[in-house]
């Protein structure tokens, strides 16, 4: 479903942020990519949802080069893709219910469906008794609840979440860990960043280590090792 292909990354500046990586990822998978500050998680993304160029390498989406697709249809591939982000991003003067059916109406989506999705929705990220509270009014944990519900509400193939758990304490984190967990055997490809070793640990799935711009270790049912 993804394959980065002997993908290199030079800033302007000269600085090395990924250098010739090459990985795939299968429908379906559950990956997390760990690495300390710097090693190149975020280019890594960056290059996927195509907002730098490779300065080597092709990246394939569905078998696409979605470094060729042209303008116009960079919208239409980014809607494939459900951003999750460590800071929730989520709107201020929107309730949670409101968040979430904001993005099917960005996506175009008729009423009714709206009305019928978006309870669904939030009862799978567990937020029924919160659909009317404003972010302010939720917890991180519950705003990042938010976030995710807003991710998959369109059915994206893949749900990307970069550091979904940093700003989150422990409980909060499990939880989070839980409801990733259960998109995935829903059938949704999820790739996530994380610093936290407890996140990955309880995953059981499959674990890519970055070092200055370069994978040295891809585990199947990996541990974090730093
Ligand atoms: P991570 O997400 O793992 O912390 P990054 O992908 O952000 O790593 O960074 C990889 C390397 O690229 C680092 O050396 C970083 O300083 C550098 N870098 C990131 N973004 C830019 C940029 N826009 N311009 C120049 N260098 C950058």
């Amino acid at each position: 479903m993804i394959y980065f292909d002997k993908v290199t990354k030079l800033y302007r500046d000269g600085t090395p942020a990924l250098e010739d990586i090459t990985l795939s990822i299968a429908p379906k998978e559950f990956v997390s990519i760990v690495g300390h500050s710097g090693a190149g998680k975020t280019t890594l993304l960056k290059m996927l949802l195509v907002e730098e160029a490779p300065t080597e390498g092709t990246i394939y989406f569905e078998s696409t080069d979605v470094h060729s697709l042209p303008k116009s249809m960079l919208h239409h591939y980014r809607r494939k893709i459900g951003m999750v982000f460590q800071d929730f991003r989520l709107i201020p003067n929107k309730t949670a219910y409101e968040n979430i059916a904001f993005a099917m109406e960005a996506a175009g989506r008729p009423d009714d469906e709206i009305a019928s999705d978006v309870p669904h929705i939030l009862d799978l990220v567990d937020l029924t008794s919160k659909g009317g509270h404003f972010p302010h009014q939720l917890s991180g944990g519950e705003q990042q609840r938010v976030a995710i519900g807003r991710a998959i509400v369109n059915q994206p193939d893949l749900i990307v979440a970069d550091e979904p758990t940093g700003n989150l304490d422990p409980v909060n984190t499990y939880e989070i860990v839980e409801i990733l967990k259960k998109i995935n055997e829903l059938g949704t490809t999820v790739l996530i960043t994380t610093h936290n070793k407890g996140v990955v640990d309880a995953m059981g799935k499959r674990v890519i280590t970055m070092e200055r711009g370069r994978i040295v270790r891809d585990d199947a049912h990996g541990q974090y090792i730093l």
